[in-house]
């Protein structure tokens, strides 16, 4: 892309990136994306999302035949001659084989068009340039950590106006949206307590007062919830998590519904050189392919392990958006397609009986993130919100012996006894004898 290519915010006109009409992967092109998708068209027409995830950049290059995508790891691409440039000139702007995991996302979103970002942070921050400097941006005040401190830092430099709101709290949310607002921010279920946001009802009140709306999709993916469908404009991906799903990347994305804010996402990422690397979308994409069934898998074992987490005497509370007691339970029954596969809890006993608790676990690791085949433990206080100050993280209900637990696809039954000797564990440090009982009986 021509670095001297002016941006719109800036006064600019926007050229579109460029498109070769006989470039090999022309008809792969994220410029391209209104046009019918090669795996659809395979699939049949009217093939289900299912099927198009399998099928996504499968049988793509006619000049091979390969069945699986081509990795395309070139960083630059030669002119034909002079003045005369390919679809593709240098991967920060274009590579074919990270256009495939984004045409394969907007399909699954139902999109417009998606942007591939080094990680989910990068989609976050490329989200940031489309509004101007000293925007002023609603989002909720437990959101993911990392996207509070990269909010909070824009707030304390000028950059931004960073108001977080509890989106519990209907009266506080009306209100501060009351005032105009450049984006508004929602995280659903949110991280780590599985707060759940209405999008259809808050994307009209963020409409209403001029807002962008997005949605971090990264707890659910495209397979459980479409936010693009329920009236959000854009959509964000930690594609680290359930859209690679093995731990074996950090990546993002960022979907937009129209044409023109993934034109100008486009403008942006290759602007402040956010796009992802090509090795990482060939990855994405292979792990793309199992998404559902791995879901079903991570759904299952996670909703029967919430259940019996549930009815342990030293839980003190569970939070599962499939468990009825949840205050989000009616809402997401009706906006997604399953209760997701992140199951919170506090533990009685504070810090003393989670350091019990996490020591001598089998098959959960104490590790940040989420989304990957194998069960994952983490302790939001100290790992994934240590970012956050202690009062702001009181305000945010994460309390020390909150635990949250990132449900893999092993045997539910290993699963379940690992869990009941660490609660064994737990209960052995507390000073109340009825709980050490209780445990002693598990
Ligand atoms: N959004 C959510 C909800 C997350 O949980 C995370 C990471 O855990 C991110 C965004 C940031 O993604 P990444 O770690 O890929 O930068």
């Amino acid at each position: 892309m021509d670095a001297t290519e002016a941006c719109p915010f800036l006064g600019g006109s926007l050229r579109r990136s460029p498109v070769s009409p006989d470039g090999s992967y022309a008809e792969h092109s994220v410029n391209k994306i209104q046009t019918p998708l090669p795996w659809v068209a395979a699939a049949g027409s009217g093939a289900s999302q299912v099927t198009s995830t399998v099928r996504a950049g499968i049988e793509c290059d006619d000049s091979t035949g390969c069945v699986v995508p081509p990795l395309h790891l070139s960083s630059t691409f030669a002119f034909r001659g002079f003045a005369d440039k390919r679809e593709y000139d240098y991967t920060r702007s274009g590579n074919p084989t990270r256009d495939l995991l984004a045409a394969a996302l907007a399909e699954l979103e139902q999109g417009a068009g998606a942007v591939i970002t080094a990680s989910g942070m990068a989609a976050i921050t490329l989200v940031g340039y489309l509004v101007p400097a000293g925007a002023r941006i609603v989002a909720p005040h437990d959101c993911y950590g990392g996207t509070y401190r990269l909010f909070a830092a824009w707030h304390r430099r000028g950059e931004r106006e960073v108001e977080f709101v509890d989106f519990g709290d209907e009266a506080a949310l009306r209100a501060a949206l009351a005032r105009p607002a450049a984006l508004l921010w929602i995280e659903t279920p949110s991280n780590p307590l599985l707060r759940i946001t209405d999008i259809a009802a808050v994307a009209a009140l963020g409409h209403a007062c001029g807002a962008l709306v997005v949605v971090d999709n990264t707890f659910l993916s495209p397979a459980w919830q479409q936010p693009l469908t329920l009236g959000a404009d854009l959509v964000v991906h930690s594609t680290t998590k359930y859209l690679n799903g093995h731990s074996d990347v950090v990546g993002g994305a960022v979907v937009a519904r129209e044409t023109h804010l993934h034109e100008e996402l486009i403008w942006w990422a290759n602007c402040l050189g956010l796009t992802g690397a090509p090795f990482d979308s060939f990855l994405t994409l292979r792990g793309l392919r199992t998404l559902h069934a791995r879901l079903e898998h991570h759904g299952r074992n996670a909703h029967a392990l919430a259940n019996w987490l549930d009815a342990q005497a030293n839980v003190n509370r569970v939070w599962y958006p499939g468990l009825r007691a949840h205050p989000g339970h009616e809402i997401a029954r009706r906006q997604q397609r399953a209760f997701g596969a992140i199951v919170t809890f506090e533990l009685a006993g504070g810090h003393d009986a989670v350091r019990a608790f996490a020591a001598g676990l089998e098959c959960f690791s104490l590790a940040e993130s989420l989304g990957g085949v194998e069960s994952l433990i983490a302790h939001p206080a100290t790992m994934t919100h240590a970012a956050m100050e202690p009062a702001a993280r009181a305000r945010a209900g994460l309390s020390d012996g909150l635990l949250r637990l990132s449900i893999g696809i092993e045997a539910f039954e290993d699963l379940r006894a690992d869990l009941a000797r660490a609660l064994a564990r737990a209960a052995s440090v507390l000073p109340e004898p009825r709980l050490r009982q209780a445990a002693a009986a598990c």
